[in-house]
Formats: structure tokens, sequence, C-alpha cells
């Protein structure tokens, strides 16, 4: 191992721990027990780890380190949801957002500086794509997370309202990115959520939220099944080909079977599809009449998402009447709806305004002609 640089404990799944711990001559239980240290009390400073035995420590002091990520600004919000900035380097941001409710703390994660998918309704995607992240960097938002709430627990509603979970007790990987386009450090960091030496997180409350990399949900499936979120968003695909342009490569019917693969080992008995509500898009009743019928090929719930506008898009939000409505179409046929409610919308923390600051290193913007938005909307009004 070469003595110059440094591991960051934090990236290494319970595997690989064991595997630099067993270097040294540790048995595995050392792996756990620093596992333990690191991601379950938040310690990052190995000289306080008392009951790891002398040599071991100054073997982690020699050829380690406990790294989180770096804080550029923290946000909080009148309803209690909480946004991190962190600082990637050269340049580029990412923002985690923590959402308290009444009976569970959700931790909304990213999974890269930007996103390839390029999305017209989401800024993230607006924004291009800088580079993926690693499993450390995935994990510290968590490891970050939790010793923040952790070390304040007066954190309560600002608005005088009842004081929420402050702890974490759900994961959604819904932040800035495609997780599955990032697979193998993803892999990682979801594999460190389940370990009970690290998070211990139970499998239904870690959701993977993806627009649909077909064959990367397999790949799930066999190595880490968690809860699994569609970024459905059109009920045919010659509109998912606009709204979700991964759609042109892995299309709905492709994706419909990747769905019920993945249901075979899911933790849970039904998929999510997240379907975001665009004024005069893909909100009308004849529309929702056609998703019915692709929903009946998968056992799934859906989870409208009122759009959150942000400037460049071009694009508006459902009013809540149409929302309102496509709903009761989906329930009257049989399907189990629910409506996003928006949180932290006073600290750009919604769904989908998650921008940090990325370099556009692969000019996704130069490439997608701004119209393409516009068009969208033009054509579905015609
Ligand atoms: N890339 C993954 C996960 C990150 S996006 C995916 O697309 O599923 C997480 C969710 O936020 C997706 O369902 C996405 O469609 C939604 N989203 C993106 N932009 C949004 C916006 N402006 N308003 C509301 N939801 C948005
Ligand atoms: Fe990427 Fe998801 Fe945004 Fe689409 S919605 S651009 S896939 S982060």
């Amino acid at each position: 191992m070469p003595a110059t640089e440094s591991i960051n404990v934090l990236g290494l799944e319970s595997e690989a721990l064991t595997r630099l711990v067993s270097q040294w001559g540790g048995k595995p239980f050392r792996a756990r027990q620093l596992s333990r240290w690191v991601h379950q009390r938040g310690v990052d400073r190995f000289d306080q780890m008392t009951d790891l035995a002398k040599d071991f420590r100054s073997n982690l002091d020699a050829h380690c380190e406990v790294r989180g990520p770096q804080v550029n600004l923290e946000k909080r919000s009148t309803d209690g949801t909480r946004k991190w900035l962190f600082d990637m380097g050269q340049g580029n941001a990412i923002e985690t957002v923590f959402i308290p409710e009444d009976d569970r703390g959700t931790l909304c994660i990213s999974s890269q500086a930007g996103c390839t998918v390029a999305c017209p309704f989401c800024s993230t995607g607006y924004q291009g794509f800088s580079r993926n992240l690693s499993t450390a960097e995935i994990i510290g938002q968590l490891w970050h997370a939790n010793r923040a709430l952790r070390d304040d627990p007066a954190a309560a509603r600002l608005d005088g309202g009842p004081a929420p979970a402050r702890t974490i007790s759900n994961v959604v990987m819904m932040g800035m990115g495609e997780p599955l386009l990032n697979y193998d450090q993803v892999l990682g960091a979801l594999r460190l959520m389940v370990d009970d030496n690290a998070y211990g997180l139970s499998r239904r409350r870690v959701t993977v939220s993806t627009s649909g990399v077909v064959p990367m949900i397999d790949r799930l499936a066999g190595d880490c099944p968690v809860a699994l979120a569609v970024s459905l968003h059109a009920p045919n695909d010659a509109l998912r080909d606009r709204l979700v342009p991964l759609n042109r490569k892995y299309p709905l019917d492709e994706l419909l079977d990747a769905c019920n693969r993945y249901l075979e080992v899911a933790p849970r008995d039904f998929i999510t599809f997240e379907y975001i509500m665009l004024d005069g898009v893909n909100d009308s009743v004849e529309q929702a009449d056609e998703l019915v019928q692709i929903a009946r090929r998968v056992r799934c719930k859906f989870n409208l998402i009122p759009f959150n506008p942000f400037p460049q898009s071009g694009l508006k939000r459902s009013p809540a009447s149409r929302i309102r409505l496509f709903a009761q179409r989906l329930m009257d046929a049989g399907q189990i709806v629910t409506v996003r409610k928006t949180r932290g919308e006073d600290i750009d923390a919604a769904c989908g305004q998650l921008a940090g600051e990325v370099k556009d290193r692969t000019r996704i913007n130069e490439r997608l002609p701004d119209r393409a938005r516009i068009v969208i909307r033009r054509k579905e009004r015609e």
C-alpha cells in the first residue's frame, strides 16, 4: 500500500474493510468495530476509537483517514427541511436534503455531479454532467447529515409545528444524478446503508430512483435489492422520448419488463412510479387513461410530483385541480396514488431544484437546443 496515498475509510464497504484490516493481521471483527465507530458513532479520529488495539490504530493513522465531504453552505427551511451544499472540488458542488416528517426522517442524496440524462424539467439535467461521485462521497452525505442532526437535537420546526423526526430512517437516491449510471460506486454506498455494522437501514427504507437504466435495474436486483422508484413521467414512448431522453435507448416495454423482473427479488411488492405533473404536457385525462394501461402490467404505486419550476425550463406546474383530477382518474381505475408534498421550497430544496454548481464538462446544454424544452409545450398544446 503506498504510504503517500491515504485511504478514506468512509468509502470501504464491509468486504473491502475486512480486506484492509486483514493486511495488518487483523480479524474480521476489527473491521466491524471500526465500521461502527465511523458510521454509527460518526467518529473521524482514530485516537478516539478507544477500544481498538494500539497497533491497529497506528496502522490506521499511517494509512487511512475518515474524510467527510466539505460543507459549503447549510440552509434550513421554516418547515424543518435542511439542505447542505457540499464542495466536491474543481468547482463542483452537490446537494443533500433532510426532510423530517412525523413518523420518519428522509435523507435525499446525490449520486453524480450533474447528470447525463438531461431531462428538460430537471435543473440538474439542465446543468450537464461533470463527474461520478465516489462511494465515500455518496455515503459521506449520510455520514455528515447523521452527525449534524445528532449534534443539533434542538433542530425543531422553525414554524412552531410539532417536532418532527430528527434521525434518518429512510434514504432516497433522488438528489442530483442518475444513480444507476454510477453503478459501482452507488452499490458500495447502498451496501453500507443496509449493513448492520454501518447504518443498518432496512432495505425497504432505502430507495433508488432511476430514469430507467434497464440493464442496471437487473444488476441491482442481483447485487443489493432495495426499494425501487422509476421515473415514468409519460404514458407512451413518443412523449417519454422527449421528457426522459434515456427512453430512446430503453423504451417503455423493456423498462416495464425490467420492473417485473426486479419485483421477483424486491423488498417491497410494488414499484413506485414517479410522474411529474407538467401543465399541458402529460397531465390530461386521456393520458391518465393511457397510464392505467401501462400500470396494469406492473404491480406499482404512483407518486405524482407537482413540477417545481426553475427559470430556464419554460415549463409550468399543472394546476392543483388538474392534479386532483388526474389522481382521481388513476384511483378510479384501481391504482394507488399519492401526491408528493413539496417541502423546503423556501430554500430551493424541492425535487428537481437541486442545482449545486456543476461545470458542464459534457456541454449537454450546448448539444441540446433550448428550443427542445419549448417545443414540448407547444406541441402538446396544438
Ligand atoms: N435520476 C434519477 C434520480 C434523481 S431525480 C431519476 O430521474 O429518477 C429524482 C426525482 O426528481 C425524479 O423523479 C425526477 O423526475 C424528479 N424531478 C426532477 N426535476 C424535477 C422538478 N423540476 N420538479 C419536480 N420533480 C423533479
Ligand atoms: Fe438526471 Fe433524474 Fe434529473 Fe433526469 S430527472 S436529468 S435522470 S437527475
